[in-house]
Order: structure tokens, then C-alpha cells, then sequence
């Protein structure tokens, strides 16, 4: 999911809103922007559907006022399986003694079954079938006397990755979990301060990045500026590795580092690993992209745009049932005949999930006439679900769980397929020395099957890591 919020701007509601379009990557399901106003007090408005198509028009954004804002967009991995319900869409808002808060969220709690079980015991009554709306009735049970303190002694009993943005009437809050798995910066332009999921969409609104927001971390916002403090119990950060291959945009900074020269480092550690003879090198657009520039860059074979891809089109994997999601690969994708036509080509894609989309590709190339498939993915094979965030499916789904790399290899029928490995993608963030057993530094347990937190409910459940 996307986050973002907005402190100390006239119509702060505008700016949530074009945030939340540069967010858009980050879910597409439906969005949310709750809004304060001195004189109308809370307002909101949750749709389905991209932002663009709801929270530009002019009938809806008059009905936002005011000079603090905070905004989502949904993508979801928790809670509600199927079709999101509007009920699950977010900004969640609740009314304590102390007055009301609205809060966003991003990542995903791993012991919401346990504490929604526990609260609806002692009497909370939930609304949606999201794993967030957990922080609000824990925040109704505190007995702390502000707002902010209520959210950090919610948190203390929330395990799992959050990346939140709050607002009450007067404040903007912003956390990240003790690991920090999700991004979360602060920005600031002319009066106003900024809460985004990334830099990308501060840049759209002129905000200047000012710095992240650290793991483990609660800011507080307000007329009298930012306060800084550490609520959780300090741990060694562990970042989501694949924000840098897959989730964040290309033209974000995480870590002081640009997103599109790690995956193209990533495309140069493929090349020197799993190099192919070969005519051209062609991403699977547009998340293969900065790879496959690195990979033809490293090994000297041309760059070839021989796939097109549709502009209009979501990202495939985010549609949620399986039908529209086979479908999506040839709605939102077509080779460029010409330039393939008896060709060798490297296609290069950032991770292979389930499949579906490598084998609907290999299917369309060959249907051009190329003379060999070889498949580079610039991430190691998926073998695990993600409980932090990203909607991976079960385990059974994943095509690396089962299957041995050659395995793969013939199950899709391609000429050749090639993993980075994962030093190689350490690597290519900026460990000289690969993955260092001793300090990782990243979370990436949807490749090791090292989750640096354990998934309770999923272990409750019955999966075994
Ligand atoms: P598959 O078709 O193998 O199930 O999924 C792989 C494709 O899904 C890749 O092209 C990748 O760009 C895209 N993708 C979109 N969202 C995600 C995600 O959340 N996780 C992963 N691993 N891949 C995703
Ligand atoms: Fe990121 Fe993978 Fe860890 Fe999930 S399991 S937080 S996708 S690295
Ligand atoms: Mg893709």
C-alpha cells in the first residue's frame, strides 16, 4: 500500500491526493483521504478505483477542506481475500475522549487474528476485515491520556511490519516498525510538512526530501514542528530487499539510494553470473526494465524494446483473482513481431511468482518466430510468501517452492533460465561483500525463508518456516 500526509497546506486534501497518484504503483484497489479543518472538523471520502478517476473531481475535493490531510491507497494482502469491501479501505478513523484520529497504514500486522480475537472479547466491535483496523481499537483500550502516546502503546503490542500515518485535529504522526520493513520519509515545501510511502511522490508536489523516518520511529507534527522519538525497543533494521527490485518506483531514493541504479546493478551482477550468447536483450516492461539496461550494458548485447506494453493497463499482479490476473498478461502486453523475428533474445523480468507471466511471454515470443528464449530474473527465486506486506500467494503457488531452478527451466520451456543470486543482489544494494550471514541487513525471507519476524498467525495456521 501508499501512504502519505499533509500538515500546514491550504487544501492539504489536493496535495494527499496527488501523493497518493504518484503512490499509485503501490495498490490500485481503492484509496482513501480523510482530511481536519478547523470549522468542519473530520472529513473523508474512501472509493474504489484509481485516484485519478475520484479524487480530482472537484465536487469530491470540495468536500475535503482543510490544512491537514492523510491519504492510502489499497492493495490488499491482509483481511478481506477477494474483492476489497469499502469498508476495508482506509484512512480508519476513531473518536476517543480526547477527540478524533485518523490513521493509514502499510504493511501488514502478523498477529491480527490474535489481538482482533482478543479485543472482540473485551467488547471492541470491528468494522472491516483488515488487519489495521486493530491499531484503533487498541488505541480505544489505552489508558493514556494523548493521542500519539495511545498509538505508541498500540504499536508496542503490534508485531509485524507498519509503516503508519495519523493525524488528529492538530497533529501528523508518522511511524515505521522497529525494522523498519516498509519505507516512510519526511518532506517538507514552503510552510507544510510531508509524509510519504516515498520520495516519488514528494517530488510531484514540489516538497523537498528532508530524511526518512527511522526504523522504530514515531514523528509528531505540528504548528511548533517536528518532534522525534523511539517508542520500541530497539532491533537491527531489516528493510524489505524487494521494495528496491520490485514495489518502489524506479525514480524513488531509499536508503540514499536511487531504486533504478540498484535494479540496474542488479541487470550487471546477472550478466557477469549468468551470461548467454545472444542477439538482443529485452525487458519484460516496465519492472524488467533498468535490469535488462544493465544486463545489455555488462555483456554488450543490444537493448531491444521487443516487448510493448501497454500504458493504460494496471500492474498484472495486483489484480486479485487468478482468471483476470491470465488474462492481464495479454491485455497489458504485446511483442513487437518485427524486431524478434528470428532473433535470440534475453528477456529479463524482476521476479517469477507463479509463473503465469513468464509462460504467457515465452508463449508470445516464440508465436513471433524468436529462435531461442533465455529468461534472467533480477530477484533469486520467490520460494517463500511474504507475511510483511506484499501479497505473494501460499506456498503450494509459488513455482520456486516446488521446483529446482532446471526444473523451472523445463516446466516453462525456455532455452535457458538464470536467477541473480542473492549475494548478488546484496551486491547490487550496496554490500561489497554480498549477503553477510553475520549482519543482514535487509529483510528477505520471501527468498531465504528468513523471516525476521515470526508470522504467528500464519504459524497458528499451520505453516512451517
Ligand atoms: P507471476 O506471473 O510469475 O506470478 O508474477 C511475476 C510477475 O508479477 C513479474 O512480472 C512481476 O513484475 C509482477 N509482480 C507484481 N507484483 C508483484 C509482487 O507483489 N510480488 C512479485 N514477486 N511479483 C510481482
Ligand atoms: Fe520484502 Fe520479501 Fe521480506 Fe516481504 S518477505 S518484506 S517482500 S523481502
Ligand atoms: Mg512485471
Amino acid at each position: 500500500c501508499g501512504i502519505f500526509g499533509v500538515i500546514g497546506l491550504t487544501d492539504a486534501a489536493n496535495f494527499v491526493a496527488l501523493g497518493l497518484h504518484a503512490l499509485q504503483h503501490r495498490g490500485q484497489e481503492a484509496g482513501g483521504i480523510v482530511c481536519h479543518a478547523p470549522e468542519q472538523g473530520f472529513n473523508s471520502a474512501r472509493r474504489f478505483g484509481y485516484v485519478r478517476d475520484n479524487f480530482t473531481k472537484q465536487s469530491l475535493m470540495e468536500t475535503l477542506p482543510g490544512p491537514l490531510s492523510i491519504g492510502h491507497v489499497r492493495y490488499s494482502t491482509a483481511g478481506s481475500k477477494g474483492p476489497t469491501q469499502i469498508r476495508d479501505v482506509q484512512p480508519f478513523f476513531g473518536e476517543f475522549a480526547m477527540g478524533g484520529a485518523a490513521i493509514a497504514h502499510n504493511g501488514n500486522i502478523t498477529n491480527a487474528n490474535a489481538l482482533r480475537r482478543e479485543l472482540i472479547e473485551r467488547g471492541s466491535i470491528f468494522q472491516s476485515s483488515s488487519d489495521s483496523e486493530c491499531i484503533i481499537h487498541l488505541m480505544a483500550r489505552s489508558l493514556q491520556r494523548t493521542i500519539p502516546e495511545r498509538m505508541e502503546d498500540a504499536l508496542r503490542r503490534v508485531e509485524g511490519a507498519f509503516s503508519v500515518v495519523a493525524m488528529t485535529r492538530s497533529k501528523l504522526i508518522g511511524v515505521r516498525d522497529p525494522l523498519g520493513v516498509r519505507p516512510l520519509v519526511l518532506g517538507q515545501v514552503g510552510d507544510g510538512w510531508v509524509l510519504s510511502s516515498e520520495t516519488c511522490a514528494l517530488d510531484i508536489i514540489g516538497a523537498k526530501f528532508v530524511r526518512e523516518v527511522a526504523p522504530g520511529e514515531m514523528v509528531v507534527i505540528s504548528e511548533q514542528g517536528v518532534e522525534s522519538q523511539f517508542p520500541f525497543r530497539p532491533q537491527k533494521p531489516r528493510f524489505c530487499i524487494f521494495e528496491h527490485v520490485y514495489f518502489s518506483r524506479p525514480d524513488s531514493i531509499i536508503g540514499g539510494r536511487s531504486v533504478y541504479e540498484t535494479r540496474r546493478q542488479i541487470g550487471v551482477e546477472l550478466a557477469r553470473e549468468a551470461p548467454v550468447d545472444a542477439d538482443i536483450v529485452c525487458p519484460v516492461p516496465d519492472s524488467g526494465t533498468p535490469a535488462a539496461i544493465g544486463y545489455s550494458q555488462e555483456s554488450g548485447i543490444p537493448y531491444a524494446m521487443g516487448i510493448i506494453r501497454n500504458q493504460y493497463m494496471g500492474r498484472t499482479f495486483i489484480e486479485p483473482t487468478e482468471q483476470i490476473r491470465n488474462m492481464g498478461v495479454r491485455l497489458k502486453l504485446n511483442v513487437n513481431r518485427a524486431l524478434i523475428q528470428g532473433k535470440r533474445v534475453i528477456l529479463v523480468d524482476d521476479s517469477v511468482v507463479r509463473g503465469t507471466t513468464s509462460r504467457k511471454i515465452k508463449e508470445m515470443i516464440l508465436d513471433a518466430g524468436a529462435a531461442e528464449v533465455h529468461f534472467r530474473i533480477a530477484s533469486p527465486p520467490t520460494a517463500w510468501p511474504c507475511f510483511y506486506g506484499v501479497d505473494t500467494p501460499q506456498r503450494e503457488k509459488l513455482l520456486a517452492a516446488t521446483m529446482s531452478e532446471d526444473e523451472m527451466r523445463d516446466h516453462l520451456q525456455v532455452d535457458s533460465l538464470r536467477f541473480v543470486s542473492l549475494d548478488g543482489l546484496y551486491r547490487a544494494v550496496g554490500e561489497a561483500s554480498g549477503r553477510k550471514a553475520d549482519c543482514p541487513q535487509y529483510c528477505d525471507a520471501c527468498f531465504s525463508g528468513e523471516y525476521p519476524v515470526a508470522p504467528s498467525d500464519m504459524i497458528e495456521q499451520g505453516f512451517e518456516i
